[in-house]
């Protein structure tokens, strides 16, 4: 990295600043932020920042190259607050005392390091005890800053984890000597003594002597902050939310304002608006004679700001309202002036971010001050409100309000939630994948039939498995939850259980399962079938028992937010549904449309898949078709609930795609059952098994190769399909067929299918006197697809990317057996993100774009979506946007997610 020129400090103070809020990326949220509340004059200490480029240069060229780099700069800027304050930096007499502080990009709270009270040593505390005539609270400014500085910049830690912090037990040493319980009964002589004994504590135990000189103090703890930048919880958090290394932190260095100057003092964090539930009302937290982060740490219990919070609380508490006014008062009743001054700033802050604020302030004998202010960090059901409340009060418009919204952030709003207060004493036993969100809790079963029979016997079951197969579906959709020991986040659990809007932790490895006895172990631990455990499958957090959970309830400010992404979307969103249940929940949701039905859960029904398996043993073409006209009474009445159900928007129904194997039980107790019900030797089962088996299943036949082989089949669909849709019509509905051939790679496969369905389709409507119009379209989901896109499209009425297998083939990696590689690609950033999750742009993206194309070159209205599991992918719906696609299709609980995503892709534009 060449040196850029120019300016790496940036001062503020007294009404002016270098920096505006919108430098965030130069001077780091807080930064930033601190410059803007000056210039719109809120009242903030005096300071500088220097920019988030030093700290990159610091890890480029090292400690000693960037402090000369930036001396001039710093000690001009410590000037600057000097003249400002009146004080003087290391004065004996009127010594200034500063803040230093971390502050990057995007929030990281309490991640990085920050030092207050900066600049004392044995001289200086006098001066300042002098000059307050308040020995006490410079002596207690001095051993916070000593225990600070010990911590973050000398490094004096706990020598293990069971050992506490090392300064704390020194205090409660002083404090036991001296027969007291609270920091705050400790006397100056105390604290004096504290300075000594930390004092000698870093010594001893890291063998550096504490500086005494300031100068040399504040080069340590602005190094110390960009330090901290590459300590490992602020690694992890920055790995958890995507928040890039070389975005790197500022160091704000600002003048020190005093809480702890005696009873007119006082320190506090508040909110413009409520955090949880979004409501409009100030809220906050507050302590008398305290600084910083003493709110926070909970050493004592901080007061609420308001009357009416504080009066909420100590109802919450159980504590009586004379005890709460004598005790616990509020600010509006101890300090009512200050907290006129505070709302006032609040509301004013509010209006000028034109979003909920998340501030801290500090009262220094009897006058305010603010030392930060951001955007608040919000629950997914507050981001509505609060977006929604803003642009009623016309505060911001209508495509600030979409863009306010974090698509994903909507998942919390759909699915049932733990109870918040029952979840902090639930035990966790482990942690696995957040496969499909929400909460659910039941009895542990470990076999699909048995959560059906104790479903009907009603018991609330969880279904837990190493891993789930087709089978299990309908014992899936009557468990609460599922839990695998193994799979990732698009496992045949993961994907069903999200379709279901089911709760789904997947590959959670600690978890040994024991199908013969029943049991599961994790560390150690037993736990039988029919003991209770909990999901959540927000996050992939296991839990022993039962915690109680809450129906989400849909607010009217989130169907005021979906009104709105309709009023600005091009994109269409369709749902991936097999059930008219599933295709109802998503019209619910706004779905116009389904975007995939596969037809192969249909068939795994008691007496469906006994049909299937008929066909499936059936030796020649008749007996296939003697089977399969069974099949198709069944498949007409399925087909008949998802038209009804999506009346009046296409239902897009995809022939039969899965090899025929997954249909025929591979255990000798299911094969037995299956030779009784056949009529046939368990031998010929095994046997037809056996030939079934393939070396690479999703590559074998399958999808149209099946149809291709066996156009009977495609045969009874297209009929089923057509007739249902006939029927409805005659009945007064309005059915919009469209059939798609899976897995074409090759035109001429399409044009047989083709053949075959309108075929079929011609002697459905002769014989139904009646004539639908319907679509003949395919997945593009093999790259030779793709790139043939045009000679398909002379053929294909409708491409639908089926972005699930294009990613496999396209990758080559199997989505089944990712698992194994996906940790160690994203540790060691091979991949930045899971490909089956958030679609490859670059790669698979470039096959989509080329299709479109190709295809629409040869065909100009070809109707393009997409049907992945990418569909209901935030980034991946904003790439469908600008590659042209008409419609999106995703689970039904993703429906709302990618209505917005479309939203925020047409405004960005
Ligand atoms: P974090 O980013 O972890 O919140 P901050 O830099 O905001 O860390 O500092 C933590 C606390 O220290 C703040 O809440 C504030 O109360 C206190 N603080 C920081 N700077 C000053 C200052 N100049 N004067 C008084 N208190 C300060
Ligand atoms: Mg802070
Ligand atoms: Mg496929």
């Amino acid at each position: 990295m060449a040196m850029k020129d120019g300016k790496r400090v940036y001062t503020f103070g007294n009404g002016q600043a270098e920096g505006r809020a919108d430098m965030r990326n130069e001077l780091g949220g807080k930064g930033a932020n601190l410059a803007e509340m000056n210039l719109i004059g809120v009242p903030v200490p005096p300071g500088f920042t220097i920019t988030t480029d030093v700290c990159n240069e610091y890890y480029e060229i090292g400690h000693d190259k960037v402090v000369a780099l930036i001396k001039d700069e710093v000690e001009r800027s410590l000037k600057h607050i000097e003249n400002l304050t009146n004080q003087k930096f290391g004065d004996a007499e009127n010594p200034l005392l500063l803040s230093v502080r971390s502050g990057a990009r995007a929030s990281m709270p309490g991640m990085m390091d920050t030092i207050l009270n900066l600049g004392l040593n044995d001289t200086v505390v006098e001066g300042l005890a002098k000059k307050t005539g308040n020995p006490r609270f410079a002596y207690d400014a001095y051993r916070r800053f000593v225990q600070m500085y010990g911590d973050v910049v000398m490094e004096l830690k706990p020598a293990s984890k069971e050992e506490i912090d090392p300064f704390e037990e020194i205090i409660e040493k002083v404090k036991e000597e001296k027969g007291v319980n609270t920091d705050n009964e400790l006397e100056t002589e105390d604290l004096k003594k504290l300075v000594k004994l930390f004092k000698d504590a870093i010594l001893e135990r890291t063998g550096k002597q504490f500086p005494d000189d300031p100068i040399e103090q504040l080069w340590g703890a602005i190094c110390a902050v960009f330090d901290s930048w590459m300590n490992e919880r602020a690694i992890l958090y920055r790995k958890m939310e995507g928040i890039p290394q070389e975005w790197g932190t500022a160091v704000t260095v600002m003048a020190m304002v005093f809480g702890n100057m005696g009873e007119t003092s006082a320190t506090g964090v508040c909110f413009s608006r409520n955090a949880a539930t979004g409501e409009n009302v100030f809220n906050g937290e507050w302590l008398v004679n305290a600084q910083g982060e003493d709110v926070v740490a909970g050493i004592r219990t901080p007061q609420q700001i308001t009357l009416a919070g504080s009066r909420h609380w100590a109802d919450l508490q159980g504590i009586s309202e004379e005890e709460r006014a004598t005790k616990y008062p509020s600010m509006e009743e101890a300090m009512p002036d200050m907290y006129k001054e505070l709302d006032a700033l609040q509301t004013k802050l509010e209006e000028h971010y034109r979003d909920m604020q998340d501030m801290e302030f500090t009262v220094q004998e009897g006058k305010l001050w603010f030392l930060q202010t951001r955007n608040g960090k919000r629950t997914g059901a507050a981001m509505v409100k609060i977006a929604m409340d803003l642009l009623r009060e016309g505060n911001i418009d209508e495509k600030t309000a979409i863009k306010r919204c974090e698509p994903l952030k909507l998942d919390e709003l759909l699915h049932p939630v733990f109870n918040k207060e029952t979840l902090n004493q639930a035990k966790e036993l482990t942690r696995g994948l957040p496969a499909s969100p929400g909460a659910a809790c039941g009895q542990i079963v470990f076999f699909a039939d048995d959560a059906e029979k104790w479903h009907h016997d009603g018991h609330k079951v969880i279904l837990v498995r190493l891993e789930t197969s087709p089978e299990d579906l309908a014992g899936m959709a009557e468990a609460e939850g599922i839990l695998t020991a193994r799979g990732g986040m698009t496992s045949h659990a993961a994907v069903v259980a999200r379709g279901m809007g089911k709760c789904c932790v997947s590959g959670a490895g600690a978890v040994n399962v024991d199908y013969k006895k029943r049991i599961i172990e994790i560390d150690g631990q037993i736990l039988k079938e029919g003991e209770y455990i909990s999901l959540n499958g927000t996050n992939g957090h296991v839990y022993k028992g039962e915690i109680p959970t809450q129906a989400a309830e849909l607010s009217d400010d989130f169907a005021a937010l979906m009104d709105l992404c309709s009023k600005y979307t091009h994109l269409q969103v369709r749902t991936n549904a097999d059930t008219p249940h599933d295709a109802e929940v998503a019209s619910r949701f706004g779905a116009v449309g389904i975007g995939l039905c596969r037809t192969e859960h249909m068939f795994f029904d008691n007496e469906k898949i006994i049909a299937m398996r008929e066909m499936i043993l059936a030796e020649d073409a008749e007996g296939r078709e003697r089977a399969l006209a069974k099949l198709l009474p069944y498949q007409k009445e399925d087909f008949k609930g998802l038209f009804r159900a999506m009346n009046g928007y296409p239902v897009n129904v995809r022939l039969l795609d899965p090899p025929l194997h997954e249909f025929v039980p591979h255990d000798t107790l299911g094969q037995q059952t299956m030779a009784d019900q056949m009529g046939v030797s368990v031998e010929t089962i095994k046997q037809r098994v056996e030939s079934l088996s393939e070396h690479n299943p999703m590559l074998g036949h399958r999808g149209c190769r099946l149809g291709n082989t066996f156009p009977e089949i495609t045969a009874m669909q297209t009929r089923a399909i057509l007739m249902a849709a006939c029927e409805l019509k005659k009945e007064g509905f309005d059915p919009h067929p469209e059939i798609m051939v899976p897995l074409v790679g090759n035109v001429h496969e399409f044009e047989n299918q083709e053949r075959v369905i309108r075929a079929e389709a011609a002697k459905v409507f002769a014989e139904q006197g009646l004539e639908i119009t319907f679509k003949v379209g395919t997945m593009i989901e093999i790259p030779r697809a793709a790139l043939t896109a045009d000679k398909i499209a002379t053929h294909a009425e409708y491409f639908s990317f089926g972005t699930n297998d294009l990613t496999q083939m396209t990758f080559g990696y199997s989505r089944d057996d990712i698992a194994s590689f996906l940790p160690v690609y994203l540790e060691k950033k091979i991949l930045k993100v899971d490909p089956f999750q958030v679609l490859d742009q670059k790669g698979v993206g470039q096959l989509i774009n080329m299709a479109v194309e190709k295809g629409r070159s040869v065909r100009p209205e070809l109707k393009c979506g997409i049907c992945g599991e990418h569909g209901g992918e935030p980034s991946s719906v904003k790439f469908c946007h600008k590659a042209g696609l008409n419609y999106v299709s995703c689970s039904p609980f993703r429906v709302p997610i990618a209505r917005l995503a479309a939203a925020q892709a047409a405004v960005e534009e």
